[in-house]
């Protein structure tokens, strides 16, 4: 071991690195660690984290609104962005901190600067310091994608910048479909921006149950924000104090800013890669197998920059089993089974298994259970969205495959599902397990009719008052 300066160089101080070098710094390995922007990498610094944040802010607004409905009059709301970033950047310090005082505290020295690959056992600093190490781990995560290329497509700002805007976007444009676009939509339109989403195709969200996919939109166009479909971006112009969105379809948008939300990249530009001669799949993200090896035996990597599930419980959970594998002499696999996903959109999607489509495509026949009902909370608030859930049972053993829900804490119903699905479970034992009343969460395990659209018996379901 002694032939190299240390036993682990980690690039990349996101959530599979920093795992990574923390649990074999645990294992008894001497670990070093990169980071060229700030440690906690893009779900603390500029991903789930802050994101969520603004999503509970935007969501006041509903509370607000609802709460007169109860009996509350909440007068002079009054919405500050400065206050909301400011305070968000706080914790946002605070958290970077506890990183990096983590990694201290496990023995890992931390190298604030950029990193990239020289040799199979050679890392070298931005300062030109070369390091040599018995095993590299590439951890450098992602980056939104930038890939349009138009007149004035540097105007747009992608989920980078959006954090750190100075003035509130009173009126934005964002194009994209998926979970990054729709969260952003519905946060800002939340906070009393006009949003208007602009998708080349006809519907949002791909991968996700055709259901999910056809409701959501209703759902958010029911909350303020504008869809264009069937439409691109053909230039962005900068006016005295507004941006002019020119569409390929001749008309012009009119907003303030114009968020680029078309998808993420791997981080593999630049990094030395092709020197060492790391294989690279099609779409740039580094190709590994189960246990996160490229086919350079010292270099694994682990993350977004593999493009396998690109959330961050995966990439923490890829980090750990390579440091037990590697240093721990307790090889063990990640399954990428049954993981949970939201989206906070508003309202929020939980989404957990086989959608109904990949069930039928793997040629399984199928007893699909859904409802779609008005919570109990609306029958006060006077809000019109629904709340839509559906299972998806293999008819062969009855076994749950998918769980898909739209409405009020979609995503936290869907955590607990997934428990369940990853244990086996069938529709019989949702069925017999007791229901939590009155909550949304029952219907879950009150869904007897197949395409049922409500519990027929309103008193075993309070809070799904029968559809109507
Ligand atoms: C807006 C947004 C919202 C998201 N919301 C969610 C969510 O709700 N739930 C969820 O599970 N996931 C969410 N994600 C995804 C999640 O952030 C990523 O899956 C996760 O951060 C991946 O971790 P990672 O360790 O692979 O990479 P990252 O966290 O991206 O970390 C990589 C780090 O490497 C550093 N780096 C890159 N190159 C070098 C180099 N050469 N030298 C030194 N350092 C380098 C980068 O600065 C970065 O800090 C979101 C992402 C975005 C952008």
């Amino acid at each position: 071991m002694d032939q190299f300066d240390v036993d682990l160089f980690v690039i990349g101080g996101g959530s599979g690195g920093v795992r990574a070098a923390r649990i074999a710094a645990g294992h008894g390995a001497k670990v070093r660690i990169a980071e060229e922007y700030r440690m906690g990498g893009t779900c603390v610094i500029r991903g789930c984290v802050p994101k969520k944040l603004f999503v509970y802010a935007a969501r006041f607004a509903h509370e607000f609104e609802d709460a007169a409905g109860f009996g509350w009059s909440v007068e002079g709301a009054r919405f500050d962005w400065a206050t909301l970033v400011a305070n968000k950047d706080k914790e946002i310090t605070r958290l970077e901190g506890a990183y990096s005082a983590n990694l201290d505290r496990s023995g890992v020295e931390i190298v604030r600067q950029r990193a990239t690959v020289e040799g199979p056992h050679a890392v070298r600093l931005a300062d030109g310091t070369e390091v040599t190490a018995r095993f590299i781990l590439i951890a450098t995560g992602g980056r939104p994608n930038r890939g349009l290329d138009f007149p004035g497509c540097e105007l747009g700002i992608t989920s980078n910048e959006i954090f750190h805007l100075e003035r509130f976007p009173e009126r934005i444009v964002i194009q994209g479909a998926g979970y990054i676009a729709l969260e952003f939509a519905s946060l800002l339109a939340g906070l009393g921006a006009k949003v208007t989403v602009v998708h080349r195709g006809d519907k949002l969200l791909r991968g996700f149950d055709e259901d999910i996919r056809d409701r959501i939109v209703d759902e958010m166009a029911q909350n303020g924000v504008e869809f264009e479909f069937g439409v691109t971006i053909e230039s962005i112009h900068a006016e005295a104090s507004e941006k002019r969105v020119r569409l390929n379809d001749g008309r012009d948008l009119f907003a303030d800013e114009v968020m680029l939300a078309i998808g993420r990249v791997p981080n593999t530009i630049g990094l030395g890669l092709d020197t060492v001669g790391v294989h690279l799949d099609e779409a740039g993200a580094i190709a590994v197998d189960g246990l996160s090896r490229t086919n350079i035996p010292s270099i694994y990597a682990v993350g977004d920059v593999t493009n396998r599930a690109n959330l961050t419980p995966v990439a923490i959970r890829e980090g750990h089993a390579f440091a037990d594998t590697v240093f721990g002499k307790h090889p063990w696999h990640v399954t990428y089974d049954n993981i949970p996903t939201a989206v906070f959109a508003e309202p929020e999607i939980g989404t957990v298994g086989l959608s109904e489509q990949e069930a039928r495509a793997q040629g399984r026949r199928l007893d699909i259970y859904q409802t779609d009902f008005r919570p109990l909370k609306a029958t006060l608030s006077g809000r019109t969205s629904r709340v839509f859930m559906k299972i998806v049972v293999d008819q062969a053993d009855d076994r749950v495959l998918g769980v898909h829900l739209i409405g009020e804490g979609s995503g936290e119903m869907v955590q607990m599902a997934a428990i369940a699905m990853n244990v086996g479970a069938t529709k019989t034992d949702f069925d017999r397990t007791m229901a939590l009343h009155p909550s949304s969460a029952e219907e879950l395990v009150t869904l007897r009719a197949k395409h049922a659209t409500s519990d027929p018996l309103p008193e075993a379901s309070a809070e799904a008052t029968p559809a109507l």
